[in-house]
């Protein structure tokens, strides 16, 4: 790392086989948030630069590796699997496949390119922010609403900064703590299949970086930046689908 030393590295223990003894070595953290730990979120932060600099604005796709014959798509590997675990597949396929239209993959990861009236052409990208759902109101900051002036908390009670009831539920008996429970569970699994389904709907195979965090109220959230463009009532319409598969 050249940005100086990760802040809380992660303890490993080491056995030399040569020498037959063992060692602790630190490995970085490898955080993205500076609240964490700033020079590991400092050194992804210029990764990503770098990354973004090589790749993001490419107008072309990148020639494979020459060694990369075997490596395969994940979305292609089901139809090369052998004919006994195809038909396993194909029966967990039925079962969890998301309720959207069908649309001929193309495999190109450059989004699509839009001309302008006075010629000049633009392939724009998006950010996606993905939230979940309500599972009850929480104690909050009060807020100023044009035309209302201050408004309190769902309680009624303006609260303090530092008022320990903030981010928890107003109503602890009808909070769906049940659903917040299991929309945390399965939120890498919502994610993963959330790119799946937006590649299979948007048609092409849509490249991304994404960070997850946790809000106040402790549910996780994405953030992610997408190469290209995809219409927002698709992006919201597979976001809806994926929920409801997974
Ligand atoms: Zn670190
Ligand atoms: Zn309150």
């Amino acid at each position: 790392m050249t940005n100086g030393v990760c802040v809380r590295p992660v303890l490993n223990r080491v056995f030399d086989t040569q020498t037959g003894t063992d060692r602790v070595v630190g490995v970085s953290c490898g955080s993205t948030l500076v609240s964490k730990c700033p020079p590991c979120a400092e050194a992804n932060r210029r990764l990503r630069m770098q990354q973004c600099r090589e790749g993001w604005h490419r107008d072309t796709e990148p020639e494979p590796p020459a060694d990369m014959d075997d490596v395969q798509d994940e979305d292609e590997s089901a139809a090369d699997d052998t004919e006994s675990t195809r038909r396993v597949r194909s029966t967990r396929r039925r079962q969890d496949a998301a309720d959207l239209p069908k649309v001929e993959m193309d495999k190109r990861t450059v989004g699509a390119t839009f001309t302008a009236p006075n010629g000049k052409t633009y392939r724009p990208s998006m950010f996606i922010t993905l939230t979940l759902g309500s599972y009850g109101a929480t104690h909050r900051l009060p807020r100023h609403v044009q035309g209302k002036g201050i408004v309190p908390c769902e309680c009624g009670v303006v609260h303090g900064r530092t008022s320990p009831l903030l981010s928890t539920p107003v109503d602890p008996d009808t909070y769906n703590y049940r659903r917040a429970a299991l929309d945390a569970l399965h939120f890498p699994k919502l994610v993963d299949r959330l790119m799946q389904n937006l590649r299979r709907r948007a048609g092409y195979k849509a490249q991304y970086f994404a960070v997850v965090e946790p809000q106040k109220r402790l549910a996780p959230h994405l953030h992610a930046a997408v190469r290209g463009t995809v219409a927002r009532d698709t992006v919201r319409e597979v976001a809806k689908a994926t929920y409801h598969q997974v």
